[in-house]
């Protein structure tokens, strides 16, 4: 391939990618820097697999759905059987302003690729503030029904503020659980990211283009991007979404499931709190999580809880109830 050579095969054996959000963009796009020989990647999900999941998230199996594997993992396993020769770093964890400089290097290291395989605008604009002081590229990408877009901001050029100054308001936007997302829109994305993302990796520059792909007709449109005078981020300087406190409960797109991780979580001794449940829930326990089926007053519901204090609700759907059930089995 003219461009890369073994020269740039060597640059992207060198190169770092950050996935955030190993669901159906982050799968496919991790796929495809693995086999492109990307020497190290990094995978943080906060998640385990569904099995409607696996119409469009191409690295995991039924057997990952019926077990409940945590995405990261479940997506660690099947790329190490890729490619042994890279190193992937899985990290079961929800990637927020509280925690995020714990996946990164030290600011004088080198500055990994940051590429965006999440399905929610909080994370994105918290993104697009760390690319900017950290001088990391960030490789956007967002995927509803039959659309892709992406864009690749890199240092010095236009930020994703400078094109959306501020996130659209909650419930504004079609998610996965509302409009649905088309396997093969999916696999176009992750192309053009992951196209974007070994373009830099071997020296040269992907042009600032959003690129809204329809794969449904096969139209595509292409609007530059430049720098915007007054942006927030990358002009003014004002990093708020790194600092910007989330909310304890958040709902998770795809299976119907939410999630509350208190602020002031403690780390969790699982097997001590597996101890506690057994008598009145189906329990496993692995080094990672806790899975307790459980029937109370709410019905049949099944909770994941992880090491850092984060758990996982399917069979509900009200927040203050994920809170309730929160302090009643794992205390507050
Ligand atoms: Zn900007």
């Amino acid at each position: 391939m003219p461009g890369i050579g073994t020269t740039g095969a060597a640059r992207i054996g060198a190169g770092h990618a950050i996935i955030i959000g190993v669901g159906a963009l982050g799968c496919a796009v991790a796929e495809l820097l693995a086999r492109a020989g990307v020497g190290t990647l990094t995978l943080l999900d906060r998640d385990v697999v569904d099995l409607t999941n696996l119409q469009r998230q191409c690295l995991f199996s039924e057997a990952d759905a019926a077990d409940r594997v945590p995405k990261a993992l479940a997506a660690s396993r099947r790329l190490a059987a890729i490619n042994s020769s890279i190193v992937v770093r899985p990290f079961v964890a929800d990637f927020s302003a509280r925690n995020w400089a714990d996946f990164l290097p030290a600011p004088d290291q080198t500055a990994p690729l940051l590429l965006d395989g999440t399905d929610n605008f909080e994370t994105r604009y918290l993104l697009n503030d760390i690319a900017v002081t950290r001088g990391c590229a960030y490789f956007y990408a967002g995927v509803i029904m039959c659309r892709a877009m992406t864009a690749a901001f890199t240092p010095g050029g236009p930020c994703l503020r400078c094109i959306f100054p501020d996130p659209p308001a909650p419930g504004t936007q079609p998610t996965c659980d509302t409009a649905g997302v088309l396997g093969p829109a999916v696999q176009a994305a992750a192309a053009l990211q992951a196209a974007a993302a070994l373009r830099l990796l071997v020296g040269e520059s992907p042009e600032p283009f959003l690129i809204d792909t329809d794969v449904w007709t096969g139209e595509q449109r292409r609007i530059r991007l430049s720098r915007q005078t007054g942006c927030p981020c990358c002009d003014m300087r004002h990093f708020e979404f790194l600092s910007r406190a989330a909310d304890d409960t958040t709902t998770l797109c795809g299976a119907g499931s939410l999630q509350h991780w208190p602020h002031d979580a403690r780390t969790i001794d699982l097997p001590l709190i597996a101890q506690r449940l057994r008598p009145m829930a189906e329990v496993t326990v692995s080094p990672f999580m806790l899975r307790a089926r459980l029937r109370d007053t709410h019905g049949p519901m099944e909770m994941s809880l992880f090491a850092d204090g984060r758990a996982l609700f399917r069979g509900i759907t009200e927040p203050a109830d994920a809170r309730t059930l929160y302090a009643r089995y794992v205390g507050c």
